[in-house]
């Protein structure tokens, strides 16, 4: 049942982040931490890892853990435990049907977890009722796949992605969100200069920056586009009328639909016509084209559309399956693509099979030897939640995800998990967002811990194995799912002694009946033995018994999956209404910062990944700044009718007038007010059921704040009671943002309750004030170590952050040290090196200027001065940019 523990102190695994699906390898070192690298021979990454990877180390330790099953919040045993979430999941079915429960599972499970949560809910409880959080990242391109090709299949690979003449972004910031993939772009661009990108996206990102052409399209507006785009190849004569002809049909439908006039597109993109034009010139005459799409499509009302009309276009002129051409669908979650070929979603069956086919539910049901399989699918995660808070959902079990910050409508979904009357949750950690109103808390395994594939973008299936012990009473989630089901009276068709023995049943169903209908076919792996699961070298699907390995790309020849084998050109007509609601100010986009990951539940964790951005913002435009009377770095709300965020301004040019920009991830752990999805209606897309995430209505105002404040401080602060705050991690300790809306406080008494200093310690405290100024500072020290630092003042404290961390970790024996801290600058020789840019080696902003003002005049320069840029390459599109906003003051 456990995990092997493998026999060298170093093992190959996987990545646990996002889509790439890089290569690790990893190992324990003698004090118990963890050192982590890029493995050279994994085809994802050939040894490369962003700064998330690199950080991993530091996200593993226990602190926080949910160590042994709680029942109403008190430790019981696993029997106990397991007993009565059977009992409770079994009595919900006799007594309001197996659609009175559900499970709401995460791409972070591995394939095996997923397979047996989606076998017992599909095959043996009878409902369809399983749903991930893979809803909120790619439902729309799965619903697009099996709208054109008859099955959810990715047709290229990686490799294209470098072998393109043009990559189109297409809602994407590749550079933050897969920065490994886009470190491969930019190292091919380098290669072949020639080689065109351009990014689609509303917001100019990082990725804009290095883009050949940035199209600063509006929300919803690359379904219009993409018609366009689809019109003019027919215009321009250059469809592939073969492939067209011999691999596909409904082209004129598509193509009909397809012509609108420019003054539309114009209209539905905010583009120019210029724009659209060079776009259009540059896509009809580069055969090798890879359209690569990301959130910023999925996450739409009109998602599925805007997938098929992408791969109308590919369709049309035959690029599709060739080498350096295809659509290319990029997962956000590192095994969105494990879930979706076992069946984690709603609508689908195991291994790429329907639920509206009969033929396909006979097959599972009988390869499975299942009692029931339900005909019609199961709640989609948004409706899923409404159900719950009509009281149709008795019982629910959620595994791996924080479905009370991501999901819309937060708070509805909180207040719905709140009314349910069983919930389960397993989970890593004791307190979440989401674990608050669980009956049951059941302790999963973490990464580093369990054992099992994952698959990537690309169709690569890899190992994820353990290389540390099972803490506590942890288990895997494979293994709690088979204990529930045996409790429930299936303990046969759950009797997996490993989690090799999940993997060959998953294999042995992808083959069953299979003989080439089904993409997706990993028989040759049916047969494997545990220590060839072991030993399991990463490879792409499909790996057929007995058939060719190595086929890396679909549909060249056609071949598709739909009755006919021919692809389905989709007609599809733009959006011509903006989401409801335009009385508000803004619309609001959500999305990932660089440095954290999903509600940073992990990432939070860490001290490297927290410097680069350690507080929750709201970007806008200038003018919008202007037009609200909100000045750079000062508070702001944001609000969507009763709900309400709490955020810091950040005021740029990388909006677009009239729209905002809000990071996904903050969590009421880390922040006073800054779950964004609760702003966020639960409005989806009729196909794929995907919530449109990225278009919201806001309205935005000032917060007034009476005094702002910094702090940093060697243990945790309490911040309770601040109208404002934001908690981050900092080498040696805490740093801490708040506001509070009245006076200022006395400061003495004010350090003493948000750092408790009550435990027999009594600092030596230094202070400085002035009462007209309103400007007040204090620190605390214990022998020559800071113990705190707090600065209030009447406007945002103006204190270098990043200089102000390294004083946790210096020496402050001499009176001299203590004076610069309340002065909050360091002295003539001291260093303040600015904003994290860097965070492998803590170089900031000031750092880099400095080095282009001596001289460095290119990123690779400046890496060779100070490091930075080295080692995980996520912070070099920003040094880029500083290099560049140099290059042209010196020109002015
Ligand atoms: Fe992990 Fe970064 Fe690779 Fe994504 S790009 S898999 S986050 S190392």
């Amino acid at each position: 049942m456990m995990a092997r523990m493998p026999d060298t102190k170093t093992v190959n695994t996987t990545c646990p982040y996002c889509g790439v699906g890089c290569g690790i390898k990893a190992s324990r070192d003698r004090d118990g931490s963890v050192s982590v690298t890029g493995d050279p021979t994994h085809p994802a990454n050939f040894g490369r890892l962003c700064s998330k990877g690199v950080a991993l180390g530091e996200t593993v330790d226990l602190e926080g853990r949910l160590l042994a099953p709680e029942i109403d919040d008190a430790p019981a045993t696993w029997d106990a435990a397991l007993s009565l979430v059977a009992e409770r999941f079994n009595t919900a079915i006799a007594e309001h049907g197996p659609d009175s429960v559900a499970f709401y599972v995460s791409g972070q499970l591995l394939t095996e977890d997923y397979y047996v949560a989606n076998k017992l809910m599909k095959g043996f409880i009878g409902s369809a009722n399983i749903d991930t959080n893979s809803r909120l990242c790619m439902a729309s391109s799965v619903a697009g796949h099996r709208r054109a090709f008859g099955s959810d299949t990715v047709p290229g690979c990686y490799e294209d992605l470098e072998l393109a003449d043009l990559i189109v972004l297409v809602g994407s910031n590749l550079a933050w969100c897969h920065p490994v993939l886009h470190q491969r772009i930019l190292a091919a661009k380098s290669a072949r200069p020639d080689m065109k990108l351009v990014v689609i996206d509303p917001r100019r990102t990082v990725t804009a920056d290095i883009a050949d052409l940035h199209l600063a399209i509006d929300p919803d507006g690359d379904v219009a586009l993409f018609c366009g785009l689809l019109s003019h190849l027919a215009t321009a004569g250059v469809l592939d009328e073969a492939y067209v002809a011999d691999h596909t049909e409904g082209f004129a439908a598509a193509l009909a639909t397809a012509e609108i006039a420019l003054p539309q597109i114009l209209a539905q993109t905010g583009l120019t016509s210029h724009e659209i034009e060079h776009f259009y010139e540059l896509f009809a005459t580069t055969e090798k084209a890879v359209t690569l799409y990301s959130q910023g499509v999925n996450q739409s009302v009109c998602g599925t559309d805007k997938v098929n009309a992408i791969i109308n276009c590919h369709l049309a002129t035959g690029r599709i399956g060739r080498p350096g051409m295809g659509p290319f669908s990029i997962t956000g979650q590192p095994n969105a693509m494990g879930g979706r070929e076992v069946g984690g979603l709603a609508n689908m069956l195991a291994c790429h099979m329907e639920l509206e086919r009969e033929d396909h539910r006979t097959l599972v049901q009988d390869f499975w030897q299942s009692p029931a399989i339900p005909d019609r699918a199961g709640l989609k995660a948004v409706d899923l939640f409404q159900a719950m808070a009509e009281g149709r959902i008795k019982a629910l079990w959620i595994m791996a995800t924080n479905p009370v910050d991501s999901l819309p409508d937060a708070d509805e979904v909180k207040a719905a998990i709140a009314s349910c009357p069983f919930v389960v949750v397993s989970d890593l950690l004791a307190k979440t967002d989401s674990t608050q109103n669980a009956q049951v808390k059941l302790p999963s395994a973490a990464w580093g811990e369990k054992d099992g594939t994952v698959t990537n973008s690309e169709r690569r299936i890899s190992r994820q194995r353990a290389f540390l012990p099972l803490p506590g009473e942890a288990r895997p989630d494979w293994w709690q799912l088979a204990q529930v089901a045996r409790r429930m009276g299936h303990a046969e068709a759950f009797s997996y002694p490993d989690v090799a023995s999940i993997f060959r049943e998953y294999a042995a169903l992808s083959a069953y009946d299979n003989a080439g209908t089904r993409d997706l076919d990993i028989g040759a792996c049916a047969d494997m033995s545990s220590e060839a699961y072991d030993r399991l070298q990463s490879f792409q699907w499909p790996r057929p018994k007995g058939g060719p390995a190595g086929q890396t790309r679909f549909f060249a020849q056609g071949g598709f999956y739909t009755a006919n084998r021919k692809a389905r050109f989709i007609p599809v007509t733009p959006t011509t209404e903006l989401l409801a609601d335009k009385s508000h100010q803004l619309l609001l986009n959500s999305g990932r910062v660089r440095d954290h990951w999903h509600t940073m539940t992990r990432t939070g964790k860490s001290a490297q990944l927290s410097a680069h951005t350690s507080e929750p913002f709201a970007e806008l435009h200038p003018e919008d700044a202007m037009r609200l009377g909100v000045s750079e770095a000062s508070i702001v709300e944001v609000s969507s009718g009763a709900q309400k965020v709490c955020l810091r301004a950040m005021i740029t040019r990388r909006q677009k007038p009239g729209r905002l920009f809000v990071p996904m991830h903050w969590n009421d752990l880390f922040a006073s007010a800054a779950r964004i999805n609760t702003l966020v209606p639960p409005v989806t897309d009729p196909y794929s059921g995907q919530p449109a995430l990225k278009n919201a209505h806001v309205s935005v105002r000032p917060f007034k704040a009476a005094v702002y404040g910094f702090a940093v401080s060697a243990e945790k602060p309490d911040p309770g009671d601040c109208d404002y705050w934001a908690l981050a991690r900092c080498k040696g300790g805490w740093r801490l943002e708040f506001a509070l809306a009245e006076h200022m406080p006395a400061i003495e008494a004010f350090a003493l309750r948000l750092f408790g200093l009550g435990a027999g310690l009594q600092p030596e405290t230094l202070a400085y004030s002035d009462r007209q100024k309103n400007d007040s500072r204090q620190a605390g020290f214990d022998a020559g170590r800071l113990l705190y630092a707090l600065y209030l003042a009447s406007e945002p404290v103006v204190v270098s952050r990043l200089w102000a961390v390294g004083q946790l970790t210096g020496d402050h024996s001499q009176r001299q040290s203590r004076y610069r801290i309340i002065a909050g600058r360091p002295g003539e020789d001291g260093h303040d090196p600015g904003a994290t840019v860097c965070s492998c080696f803590g170089v900031g902003a000031k750092d880099i200027v400095t080095a282009v003002r001596a001289g460095c005049a290119s990123v690779d320069e400046i890496g060779r001065v100070l490091n930075a840029g080295t080692n995980c390459g996520s912070c070099r599109s920003e040094i880029q940019e500083i290099v560049n906003g140099q290059r042209v003051l010196a020109a002015e």
